[in-house]
């Protein structure tokens, strides 16, 4: 059910504290973590603790959970002093999305080039 942890989710686990991670920020319905493979000297990934699929599949059934991560996005972003920094939902394997929770990616600290890869 949209929402409820999934057993074989990675991030869930990292919600639940079953798996570690480098937490930087925690509200009641978000985490934010540094990447195990980050691509920027600041790479962040904003999740909300409930789980849900994609960007896309979040902002459709929790419209407000949605807008906490991005709320979050600033707030990592400000916390690493970034004036510029982008945020990335890679949705759908063709995009190099890998997790299957909806997770934002901030990165900064480095020239970006537009458009991406
Ligand atoms: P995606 O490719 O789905 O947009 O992003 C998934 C991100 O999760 C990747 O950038 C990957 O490096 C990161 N990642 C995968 N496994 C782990 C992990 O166990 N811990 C942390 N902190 N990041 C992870
Ligand atoms: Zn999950």
């Amino acid at each position: 059910m949209a929402g409820e942890p999934q057993d074989d989710c990675l991030f869930c686990k990292i919600v639940a504290g079953s798996i570690p991670a480098t937490i930087v920020r925690e509200t009641e319905t978000t985490v934010a973590f540094r990447d195990i493979n980050p691509q920027a000297p600041t790479h962040v990934l904003v999740i909300p603790k409930a789980h849900h699929t994609d960007a896309a599949a979040l902002a459709a059934a929790a419209p407000e959970l949605a807008a906490d991560v991005l709320r979050e996005t600033q707030a990592v972003a400000d916390e690493e002093k970034l004036d510029s920094y982008r945020v990335v939902f890679n949705t759908g394997s063709g995009a190099g999305q890998t997790v299957w929770h909806a997770h934002a990616h901030v990165l900064g600290g480095r020239g970006l080039n537009w458009p991406p890869g």
